[in-house]
């Protein structure tokens, strides 16, 4: 269910945080807390991608909740978990450019280079998707190395962003379709 108790319980939201600007920050710290509410989302994700055609190679998931969330959903399926880390951790890497999110610009992600192969079918993982730029980030860098995205998976979608209202200034999410 999208809104009710158990959503809340999945993501509560804070005010204002982690500065101002920011009208809600979603804290999905709660389900790590509870192993039968984490176990239900690990469940729903398994099952989702466990054959057919969304059936998977291996995970990416995103620097740092995608690496909560990402690595047991890997090993149920039995296929690799992938990092993909903000610049300057891991070497033989590939990264991809500056983006903008919810929180103003950042820098790029980085991937190494020999964990997606030409024609790889990769699932994305991140715990939150706002304006989509970090997915759409994500994205690219399956993109050079050769992979198909399978899709992108989160917990929680800010809805906001989907299409905001003209004169908001809030970037619209389309674009994570057109990368
Ligand atoms: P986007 O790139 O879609 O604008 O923002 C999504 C990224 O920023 C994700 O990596 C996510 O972890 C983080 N993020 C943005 N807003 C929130 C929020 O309200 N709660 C949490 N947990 N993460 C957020």
């Amino acid at each position: 269910e999208q809104d009710g108790d158990e959503a809340r319980e999945i993501a509560k939201h804070l005010p204002f945080y982690p500065f101002k600007g920011i009208p809600r920050f979603y804290d999905i710290g709660g389900f790590l807390a509870k192993p039968e509410v984490f176990q239900q989302i690990v469940d729903i994700f398994v099952a989702r991608y466990s054959g057919g055609d969304l059936a998977i190679d291996s995970i990416a998931g995103l620097d740092a909740r995608g690496f909560v969330l990402g690595p047991p959903i890997a090993l149920a399926l039995k296929v690799p978990f992938i990092m993909m880390r903000k610049a300057g951790k891991m070497p033989n890497t590939i990264s991809s450019n500056a983006y903008d999110t919810e929180y103003g610009k950042r820098s790029g992600l980085t991937v190494q280079r020999d964990r997606i192969k030409e024609g790889d079918r990769v699932l994305i993982i991140d715990d939150l998707v706002a304006t989509g730029g970090t997915l759409s980030s994500a994205i690219t860098l399956v993109h050079a190395l050769g992979g198909t995205v399978v899709e992108c998976a989160c917990v929680v979608e800010l809805k906001m962003f989907v299409d905001p209202p003209e004169g908001s200034g809030l970037p619209s999410r389309k674009r994570l379709f057109e990368s």
